[in-house]
């Protein structure tokens, strides 16, 4: 592609250009400003490359050398790489007439190239940093094989038509606004909806696990997070302190604090332990605008958070459970696949090495036990301790980080929280952190990608829509959807005067999972006919069939 576009675009200069995850890119300074139009003409002198099948060949160069070579083609950029690069030779790649500095390795020549596609073109700053000039990138993909090509261009546009910010706006689920602030969400009334949903779901399973349920503050003095470490360790993430009478106070990047206060507001025995506490807790990082991404990194979240006080006898156990709680979750939402993640010390860390050992060991049995598979992350664990990431795949086999489970040998000690212990003397409880879902927010993005905005009926916004095919049959439909209202239903309906196609289509476009025309037949009969949202027909039942075949999946969370 750099070749290409030096034929086409001589005056060029060229940045960098690696392969990444989904393809490769390379950053061009270039006065011609590319456009998407651009693409199919370097595609063509592309082809053209390929077709000449010139190989490529490895110079070595002494530093120096190299440095003069591309001082004198007037090629700034790759002087400010080498001049970076320790090693005494750097080695260059030459194929026709085109040369470029390049670690290697290479295929043997131009023509070992099979299928191709350039994707897109975006601006990016040299190096990354907003200070310097703004460069001109252009992404594109390669495959052995025009077969494998051609799925990856179509598993792209799934990608496409799943993306969540559009079907956020196609669905009228979530918007965020300028005037608001950036990565800040506002839940429209049929996204909160299925929120509510996830929340009572939630907030039931917890009931039956044992968790105890808290509500706490979104602000503490800056005092708390110096106690606790956060402002050594988390700062960057923290936003600036507000003053009240004179004191500092901070807005909660995290819920764990005020957990361990009400730990602490009382005696605990050995015989409370485990203790179990759990909320929905809103909290509020700071991310940079340019890492901001829809719903999936955002600055203002509600994370499904809990905090889990034990004895150190308790910690592989209550591990277990969080798995095996995490998984029928997860497995509700129809997330099956997932990869598994135990995240050993960092560099940055708070506690003793025995600490740490005694927390990661205990994680790994919980793993073993359970017979799951996961693999070692080494140094990606938090500054106070291990943790198991549970990252799921989604229906295209993309992989999201959603649940976290983490051992806390620091917070206890800092906070000096302890227990009565049998012997009546007092012992430190170990703490664990937990999100399963990870944060509203983002799960909620990932659902959306997941289901394609067609969610099942439990989570559905309108579960069910009612349409007329003329005004006689409005008052019929009303009483329908009383009917269905007072069982629990969300339903709604349309009684406007247009043309039984066009309501159908509008429904569809919502993704309603299941429609009842109500006509002459329905009305005369004392009966509906339900179709769900793909077109496929149900059948004709009387309204007490349709409640109880609507409750039933939706007390069973199925997919429709
Ligand atoms: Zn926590």
């Amino acid at each position: 592609m750099a070749h290409a576009v030096k034929e086409l675009f001589p005056d060029t200069k060229f940045a960098i250009g690696p392969a990444i995850q989904g393809g490769f890119y390379y950053d061009f300074d270039c006065d011609h400003a590319f456009t998407q139009e651009d693409l199919p003409r370097i595609e063509e002198k592309m082809k053209e490359i390929i077709k000449a099948n010139k190989p490529f060949v490895r110079k070595e160069m002494p530093k120096g050398e190299a440095v003069k070579f591309f001082q004198e083609r007037g090629e700034t950029y790759k002087v400010e790489l080498i001049n970076e690069i320790a090693d005494e030779t750097v080695s260059l790649y030459e194929e026709g007439n085109f040369i470029d500095l390049c670690r290697g390795p290479h295929l043997e020549s131009a023509g070992k190239v099979k299928a191709f596609k350039l994707l897109s073109v975006a601006g990016a700053y040299w190096r990354g940093d907003e200070k310097n000039k703004m460069l001109q990138r252009i992404y594109g993909v390669s495959f052995p094989t025009k077969d494998e090509l051609k799925k990856h261009l179509e598993f792209l546009e799934e990608v496409k038509k799943r993306d969540h910010r559009r079907l956020g706006k196609e669905l009228d689920l979530f918007s965020m606004n300028d005037d608001i602030g950036s990565g800040l969400v506002l839940w429209h009334p049929r996204g909160a909806t299925i929120r509510r949903a996830i929340e009572s779901f939630w907030l039931d399973e917890h009931y039956k696990s044992g968790y105890q349920i808290l509500y706490t503050p979104h602000m503490a003095k800056l005092d708390l997070w110096k106690k606790t470490g956060h402002l050594d360790f988390y700062r960057e993430n923290m936003y600036s302190p507000m003053e009240i009478e004179g004191l500092d106070y901070e807005i909660k990047p995290m819920n764990c604090p005020f957990h361990v206060y009400i730990f602490k507001s009382q005696l605990r025995s050995y015989r409370d332990l485990p203790l179990r506490f759990a909320e929905l807790g809103t909290v509020y990082r700071y991310e940079r605008s340019g890492v901001l991404h829809g719903l999936l990194r955002v600055r203002g979240f509600t994370q499904d958070d809990a905090h889990i006080f034990c004895r150190e006898d308790q910690i592989e156990n209550e591990v277990l459970k969080v798995l095996e709680f995490t998984l029928f979750i997860l497995a509700t939402f129809g997330f099956s696949d997932y990869d598994i993640y135990l995240s050993t010390r960092p560099e940055k860390y708070v506690g003793t090495e025995e600490a740490w050992k005694k927390a990661t060991d205990a994680l790994q049995q919980a793993l073993t036990h359970k017979g799951l598979k996961y693999e070692i992350d080494p140094g990606e664990g938090v500054f106070y301790g291990p943790k198991i990431d549970i990252k799921v795949r989604d229906s295209l086999g993309r992989q999201w980080q959603c649940s976290t489970i983490q051992v806390d040998f620091n917070i206890p000690e800092r906070l000096d929280i302890t227990y009565r212990g049998a012997d009546s003397k007092d012992y430190r409880p170990i703490m664990i952190h937990r999100a399963l879902m990870g944060s509203l927010e983002r799960f909620f993005g990932v659902l959306i990608e997941h289901y394609a905005g067609a969610f099942p009926l439990w989570l559905s916004p309108v579960q069910l829509s009612l349409l007329t095919i003329s005004d006689r049959h409005v008052e019929y439909c009303r009483s329908i959807m009383d009917s269905l209202i007072k069982e629990g239903i969300r339903v709604d309906m349309d009684g406007e005067n247009e043309k039984i196609g066009y309501k159908i289509r509008k429904a569809a476009v919502l993704k309603t999972p299941y429609m009842c025309i109500i006509g002459d037949k329905e009305l005369e009969n004392n009966i509906v006919n339900i179709r769900k949202r793909n077109g496929e027909n149900v059948g004709e039942m009387s309204v007490e069939k349709l409640i109880a075949f609507l409750k039933d999946e939706i007390s069973n969370r199925r997919k429709s």
